[in-house]
């Protein structure tokens, strides 16, 4: 901890006074990136003319998924000579992960960054460090009247998904965080965590009960407001995506159990052919949300596999997104876990898994520095306009820009730019 002379305690003090009552005097009850400077090649974008076709912009993120995650994944799948999909983008940058209050960040602050442009403190989802309510990408294009959907593996009140459509002081709020992605009626969620959308006691497809304190059914709610909702792969299969607008698959009681079904690709597939339905595009976000956990393990085979899993859903992005004339695709992280790092002979080490093999058959071994995260800049590769946003290191908030300049209608310039 650091020591403060008194008389830097009280500048801080008051400097966070200053702050607070800045807060206060803002005329809305979203704090907006608006308010921080944009970054200037934002008005380079703006010059090119933009007309009225839809626009599709996707995010997947691969939580605690660093370089080395990626090279593991490569090797095992493609070979030491070959190309996961997400690195066969033509953008390339790397993105620095630190949250406002740590020089490692969580999942919480970290995928607010990325959500709002704006850092907070580990464990808020889309909130200041003075609690207040941070806009997200997925509410400015719910304003332009774009669809939105969230899908992960782990619950989809767990904190990535959350930071996109729900506005809570803590992340272990997930009761509330499931009430506000209903209430926000972000169109299609698919995931895990069934238990947080029914009451105490009740059951529903799985083996656990409910744990909503305040009684309410959320899937039931949501069938009366016209979700489908669903919660087993053969029902997913046989949707009619056309004809489908509002859509909750949750299908686990907490998180998805391995082996994961649906799968990734295949929740992402559905995603985008529900919400392909609205004429004027979508925002998506994809998670891979056990890359994290298997890497906070240190269980390298899941870690490489959920890494596999990942860029096969990332494959069904960039076929839809190649087809469309106006479309971002970004693949990044959070931050990186584990401190992954490959060998090629065994040290010995008993954080050290092996042998794995490359595609050719070269053995290799996996070695954990941290069962925690760690500071590493993690990739950020892209496809489409605002990619180009970031073809270089870039403060996670640089990908919210990225994400949203496309929908910001042309007369925001002027706020953009003040
Ligand atoms: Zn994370």
């Amino acid at each position: 901890m650091l020591k403060l002379k008194k008389t830097n305690l009280i500048l801080l003090l008051l400097l966070l006074l200053i702050s607070y009552r800045w807060f206060l005097n803002k005329p809305s009850h979203y704090v907006s990136a608006e308010l921080d400077d944009p970054p200037s090649s934002i008005q380079e974008l703006y010059s090119v003319t933009k007309d009225t076709d839809p626009i599709y912009i996707i995010v997947f993120i691969g939580d605690g998924m660093g370089a080395e995650h990626r090279k593991a994944a490569q090797w095992v799948n493609v070979g030491f000579d070959g190309y996961l999909n997400m690195d066969s983008l033509p953008i390339h940058g790397w993105s620095q992960t630190a949250s406002s209050n740590a020089l490692i960040t969580d999942s919480a602050a970290g995928a607010t960054a990325i959500a709002t442009g704006i850092r907070t403190n580990n464990g808020m989802i889309a909130m200041s460090p003075e609690l207040v309510a941070l806009k997200t990408v997925l509410e400015y294009a719910q304003e332009r009247g774009l669809a939105t959907g969230l899908v992960s593996t782990v619950q989809i009140s767990h904190a990535t998904p959350a930071a996109f459509a729900s506005h809570v002081s803590s992340r272990t709020m997930m009761n509330e965080i499931a009430l506000q992605l209903l209430e926000n009626h972000v169109n299609v969620l698919l995931g895990g965590g069934e238990d947080e959308f029914l009451p105490y006691g009740s059951y529903g497809c799985f083996p656990e009960p409910g744990e909503r304190l305040d009684g309410r059914n959320l899937l039931d709610e949501a069938g009366a407001i016209g979700y489908t909702t669903i919660c087993t792969p053969e029902q997913l299969t046989a949707l009619n995506t056309g004809e489908t607008f509002n859509l909750i698959g949750l299908f686990g009681d907490e998180a998805m159990q391995r082996p994961y079904r649906p799968n990734l690709a295949e929740m992402t597939s559905t995603a985008i052919d529900v919400l392909k339905n609205d004429p004027q595009g979508f925002f998506l976000m994809v998670e891979g949300g056990q890359i994290d956990w298997a890497s906070h393990n240190n269980d390298s085979l899941n870690a490489i596999q959920d890494t596999i899993d990942f860029d096969e859903a990332v494959s069904v992005g960039i076929d839809f997104v190649n087809s469309q004339p106006h479309a971002t695709l970004i693949v990044t992280a959070d931050h990186e876990t584990g401190g992954m790092s490959l060998h090629l002979s065994s040290t010995g080490d008993s954080s050290e898994e092996g042998p794995f093999f490359s595609k050719e058959g070269i053995p290799f071994f996996v070695n954990w520095g941290t069962t925690g995260h760690t500071a590493a800049n993690v990739p950020i590769t892209a496809l489409g306009e605002g990619g180009y946003l970031l073809d270089t290191t870039v403060p996670n908030t640089q990908i919210f820009w990225a994400l949203t300049w496309q929908i910001f209608p042309k007369n925001y310039l002027p706020v953009l730019m003040k």
